[in-house]
């Protein structure tokens, strides 16, 4: 039995997979925050290239990924699907359970699939400069990696909370090339506005939000980049699902359970999507979000229009949301602390094509380190979300005495989250409002 089943190059995906084509009614559109209107094209256009516009609402079911994109794919794709044996072996399960392991990514997780195509298509569009904003900084640190590939320069405000206590992500964005403040920072009116309020702030990915997007309205040659959330992040993310169904494939299996932690919902989307595809053509697959109890902006929160950010800049989507002035705790995972969910993942939940489930902290870390020691990959605390789910349905699939095959992302390793793992053997995690 082959432990990890790996693809060559010419594997990798020439298009990305479209699920907006294959829905049975349409999403509702993302509302102009002033005028309560379906946002326009041209509203947009302030902020994202054109390209990036079409396939926010493209109805194309494959989409063609560019050669410079699955070029510069090859730096770490095809990723590796592995079969967990030794984490099987552990809980003693008659499951199989596979992962895809996206951590082999340059950056460290999934978030450079769609860094590098938005870069690719700003480049393309004549833009010079990018504004982001970053949580724990996987995001930031993948688009100025990006950036770099495709000769843009790229600010990043960064979550104070994470700008602290994660330095080694702001030390990755500055090695490749980008600058990065903590955010609120003085640089904008929207981050002004909160330290007016607030001098100690600790941030929060709403504020960054808000911060990123002024700076991009504000100058002609820079666009704006969100790592997750909107549907062409995805789309771009598709890749995962796309390569990974391959390699079931060629592990001759079909996953009943697919799974995947859920920040803004763009690494669980790109698995799952390409998976829900069957689901809709007859496939008797399920597929399980898992977030924080912390942050549970599916499990404990509202379907209706929100804004992504604090300041209320962002166009409204309609998606589930804790309410866009929520100001999560500072869990360690601090990729899962979005108020909001991305509106195509919400919708698949509201209609119930997927599930979703929400684990405490603590027991999250103890899934990692069970897995660290029986797979030896130290996961991001944000995939041990993921990994917790998946270690619950097999010990499910054990008591039922059923052969469950599941699949689960593993978005990223943790390799820079290991103050998170001291906290943890401290005793110093609880499942509410740590430092
Ligand atoms: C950002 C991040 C997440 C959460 O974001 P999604 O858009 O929900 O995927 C999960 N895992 C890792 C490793 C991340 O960096």
């Amino acid at each position: 039995m082959e432990r990890k089943i790996v693809l060559a190059e010419k594997d990798i995906p020439t298009h990305y997979y479209n699920l907006l084509a294959d829905l049975p009614t349409p999403l509702d559109p993302p509302l102009h925050p002033a005028t309560k209107q379906p946002v326009s094209p041209q509203d947009l256009a302030v902020i994202f290239p054109m390209e990036l516009i079409k396939q926010e609402v493209s109805s194309e079911r494959y989409i063609e990924i560019p050669e410079e994109v699955r070029k510069a794919y090859t730096k770490y794709r095809p990723t590796p699907l592995y079969r967990a044996l030794e984490l099987e072996k552990a809980l003693d399960t008659p499951a199989h359970i596979y992962y895809k392991y996206e951590g082999v990514s340059p950056a460290g997780s999934h978030k450079l699939n769609t860094a590098l195509a938005q870069a690719y298509y700003n480049k393309q569009a004549g833009i010079k400069r990018i504004a982001t904003e970053t949580g724990a900084g996987q995001w930031g640190s993948s688009l100025a990696l990006a950036c770099k590939e495709f000769g843009l320069q790229c600010k990043v405000y960064m979550v104070k909370v994470s700008y602290e206590q994660k330095p080694y992500r702001r030390s990755m964005i500055q090695a490749w090339g980008s600058e990065v403040v903590p955010s609120p920072s003085p640089d904008t009116k929207a981050g002004r506005d909160i330290l007016a309020k607030d001098p100690n702030s600790r941030g929060s990915l709403g504020i960054a939000i808000s911060e990123a997007v002024e700076d991009a309205a504000s100058r002609e040659d820079t666009n704006y980049s969100l790592g997750s959330v909107l549907n062409h992040v995805l789309l771009h993310q598709t890749v995962i699902g796309l390569e990974a169904k391959k390699q079931m494939e060629i592990a001759g299996e079909y996953p009943d359970i697919v799974i995947g932690c859920v920040g803004g919902g763009s690494n669980f989307g790109g698995l799952a999507l390409p998976f829900i595809k069957d689901k809709f053509d007859g496939k008797n697959i399920r597929a399980i979000a898992v977030e924080p109890t912390s942050c549970p902006s599916l499990t404990g929160g509202e379907y209706r229009y929100d804004f992504g950010d604090v300041a209320g800049l962002t166009p409204l989507l309609l998606m589930y949301t804790l309410g866009h002035d929520f100001m999560p705790p500072s869990i360690h995972a601090g990729g899962l602390r979005y108020h909001g969910m991305s509106p195509l993942v919400s919708k698949l939940y509201k209609e119930k094509y997927i599930e979703a489930q929400a684990y405490p902290q603590t027991e999250v870390f103890e899934a990692g380190v069970l897995f660290a020691r029986t797979e030896g990959i130290i996961p991001a605390p944000e995939s041990a979300h993921a990994i917790k789910a998946a270690i619950e349905e097999a010990r499910r699939a054990k008591v039922e005495g059923t052969k469950k095959i599941i699949l689960f992302n593993l978005s990223g390793h943790g390799l820079l989250d290991l103050s998170a793992y001291d906290a943890y053997f401290a005793g110093q995690l609880n499942n509410g409002n740590n430092k």
